[in-house]
């Protein structure tokens, strides 16, 4: 191995998806935006159309060619940022559906490509994308009319159970939506968890399918393999890295792995991760570098080819623990630089 490698395991996010299916009795899509959170979208949406997902959400229409590639004509990829101008093309050639998420977006729509299929937007209270109430309103007669195939809203709060603002925002979307007649869409990961009243017509997971918090079930699916350049013996006293942050307190021995902050092994962790050599745990010593990380291997007895950042000891939220981040952040950093290998 001379370049990390990134494995994915593609059993355990078609595991996945069918886990989080099980858990409603509805139609379950699957969110593939940002390059499938970073694993691939081609691939990733390839997997899940055989665990049985007939449906895709990107986040703007330039991510839906390659997921359109890889799945073939038939199944529908939506686009949660909606119709942006200059976008027709895009949308029209991938036979993408934008969540329209404005008067200006529809009228667009309506405009720049009559008759092409759309879904609606709402925004419930995060007050991020979709159309406000007074808004839906103003415009839901004449849109119903065009025949949108989905009307959908977002959580702000899902991966809190308790918190008050999922109930408030379940009630203002069947507010919006009761009797429009349209399929209906409320729930990511978090709202799977939050029970069937969330689920509607439609539930659309994206990082519970990538072994991510708040499915606390998933199983894990990404293993990041970093090869050990060089190991040498650093002296009680000597420093190591960048700025000299880290001085040996003792005789250690240190390898220098091929991976670092340009690919999203953020400066952040210096001084905090942990890699693994099989079962055994590795500090982080001195500073994340560009392209570097320095590992105290004392422990290990005999070689060591490779380290471990992700894998069966520690998950991308374990990992975004540390630098008080969120594995979402974790997984769609992880840079173009690594080999991705699949299994399945
Ligand atoms: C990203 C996103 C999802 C998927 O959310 P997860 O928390 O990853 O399951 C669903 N809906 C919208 C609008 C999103 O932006």
């Amino acid at each position: 191995m001379a370049q990390a490698e990134l494995q994915i395991d593609l059993g355990a996010l078609k595991a996945n998806w069918r886990a989080l299916d099980a858990m409603t009795s509805v139609e379950t899509a699957a969110t593939v935006k940002a390059n499938g959170y970073g694993l691939g979208a081609g691939r990733v949406a390839y997997a899940l159309a055989e665990a049985g997902a007939r449906r895709f959400f990107v986040a703007v229409a330039e991510e839906g060619a390659a997921i359109r590639a890889a799945i073939g004509p038939d199944l529908p990829i939506h686009v949660y940022g909606g119709h942006m101008a200059d976008d027709a093309a895009t949308l029209r050639d991938g036979a993408l559906i934008p969540m329209l998420n404005s008067v200006e977006q529809l009228t667009r729509h309506v405009e720049d490509l009559p008759g092409a299929p759309f879904g609606i937007q709402l925004d419930t209270g995060m007050n991020r994308l979709g159309m406000e109430p007074a808004e839906w309103a103003s415009v839901a007669e004449i849109a119903l009319a065009q025949g949108p195939t989905l009307i959908m809203s977002h959580l702000a709060c899902s991966d809190e159970p308790d918190h008050a603002m999922n109930a408030q925002q379940l009630a203002t979307f069947r507010e919006l939506t009761d009797g429009a007649g349209v399929p209906r869409s409320l729930s990511a990961t978090g709202g799977v968890l939050l029970g069937r009243e969330y689920h509607f017509d439609l539930t659309r997971p994206g990082i519970g399918l990538y072994g991510g918090l708040p499915f606390a079930q998933a199983q894990p699916v990404v293993r990041l393999s970093i090869p050990v350049i060089q190991t040498r013996a650093v002296a009680a006293g000597e420093s190591v890295g960048y700025g000299n942050s880290f001085v040996a307190e003792r005789d250690m021995r240190v390898a220098t792995i091929a991976a670092g902050y340009a690919d999203g092994i953020q400066r952040a962790l210096s001084g905090k991760a942990t890699l693994w050599a099989g079962d055994t745990p590795c500090p982080l010593v001195g500073r994340v570098s560009m392209d570097l990380l320095t590992i105290d291997v004392s422990r290990v007895d005999g070689p060591v080819e490779a380290l471990d950042l992700l894998g069966p000891h520690q998950g991308v939220d374990a990992l975004a623990d540390m630098i008080g981040t969120i594995g979402y952040e974790m997984l769609t950093g992880l840079g173009p630089r690594y080999r991705r290998v699949y299994s399945d």
